[in-house]
């Protein structure tokens, strides 16, 4: 079978077939008609969050986490300090890139079962003014957590703090407006909910604090502000573009503004989600999360107790059906991972159920209840 498998991961995930074919074409890197296609991508991005007033959005090459690199590189001194709010895999990424940018980094534990808490975070930045930043993930990947980003966001604004958001797994999909939510920087990727494909990724800066981020990078490659202006005086990207990505971006992006935008797409992966929990739920799997937290994104799955489940079997048994699945990201206890997101409907997540069915019955499991 040449049919690409569904991949019901959190990027790379399934495109359509018109954001592959826009791929099949050569462009200049000095080109017009290639800068063209960039000063377009960037419009459109600072549209979906009614960010023309407030914010520049600055591209860069690379997957999402070199822009969250970038992003704390260049906006945070090198004499700052950031705290990050963490409760999961992406928070501790985040903070261990921070120290290792060099930036003095308090980590601000919570459970992955559970949302950061504002009012923690506001009695942190009461006792430690020497905070100057606060990183936060607004959907975390690790085990699908929504995080309370409006919340946040008015507390950093409250104690004149900079926020960062990782918004990866979120931007296009959940709402994002930045006329009510102040940020300093928000940060995401062409793979994920705009339906592009991987390799680049994107920041949306503040423009009152943009000039004053001159310097403050120690990387070349990864300086956003340097970036920034060279784009805006030249059209073009400071180094080699990715130029297939960037018109499958495009592509992607007239698809999402046809489909109704953001709404349609928080719509569609909605009802996917819906569709998933149901299904799997008739096979006895049980989420990880209390739905009040969970983001229709990724969804995690407790292991069946069954002594004959292993998470590499039920892999393949699923993947030869044509899905991907994803392992899980939590410490303490097994699970596995179900996107929602991608160019894919309710249809295909019922397969994927059907796959999952099937994969239990190949491996002599009658219930996927776990312990
Ligand atoms: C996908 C993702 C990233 C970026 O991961 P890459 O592997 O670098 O693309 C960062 N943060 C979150 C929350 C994500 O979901």
């Amino acid at each position: 079978m040449d049919r690409d498998k569904i991949l019901l991961t959190p990027g790379p995930l399934t495109t359509t077939l018109r954001t592959k074919l826009a791929m099949l074409r050569d462009w200049g890197s000095w080109d017009a008609d290639f800068n063209a296609v960039t000063a377009r991508v960037r419009a459109s991005l600072l549209e979906i969050i009614h960010g023309h007033e407030s914010h520049v959005v600055v591209p860069l090459q690379g997957s999402g986490t070199f822009s969250v690199e970038a992003a704390v590189a260049t906006l945070v001194p090198r004499d700052g300090h950031v705290l990050v709010m963490d409760n999961g895999a992406y928070c501790k990424r985040a903070a261990r890139l921070t120290t290792l940018m060099g930036r003095r980094c308090t980590v601000l534990d919570f459970d992955e079962a559970t949302q950061v808490d504002p009012l923690v975070l506001d009695q942190r930045l009461r006792s430690d003014p020497s905070i100057t930043h606060v990183i936060m993930i607004h959907c975390e990947t690790g085990a699908g957590v929504l995080n309370p980003l409006q919340g946040v966001a008015d507390v950093c604004a409250a104690h004149g703090k900079g926020l960062i958001v990782d918004a990866m797994s979120s931007f296009g999909a959940l709402e994002i407006d930045a006329r009510k939510t102040r940020f300093d920087a928000l940060i995401a990727a062409s793979g994920k909910c705009l339906e592009g494909v991987p390799g680049m990724g994107f920041v949306f800066i503040r423009k009152a604090v943009i000039d004053g981020c001159a310097g403050q990078s120690q990387s070349l490659a990864m300086d956003l502000h340097d970036q920034y202006v060279y784009m805006e005086k030249t059209t073009q990207w400071r180094f080699t573009p990715p130029t297939h990505v960037v018109v499958a971006l495009h592509e992607a992006i007239e698809q999402f503004e046809r489909e109704g935008g953001q709404s349609a797409r928080l719509a569609r992966y909605t009802s996917n989600y819906q569709t998933l929990i149901a299904g799997m739920a008739k096979l006895g799997f049980k989420p990880f999360l209390d739905p009040a937290i969970q983001a229709p994104i990724i969804v995690t799955f407790h292991a069946p107790a069954d002594s004959s489940y292993n998470f590499k079997t039920f892999y393949s048994a699923a993947r030869s059906r044509g899905f991907i699945l994803y392992p899980g990201k939590l410490t303490k206890i097994e699970t596995f991972r179900v996107g929602c997101i991608g160019a894919i409907g309710p249809d295909e997540i019922e397969q994927a159920v059907h796959a999952m069915a099937l994969a239990l019955q190949d491996m002599g499991i009658t219930s996927a209840a776990p312990a």
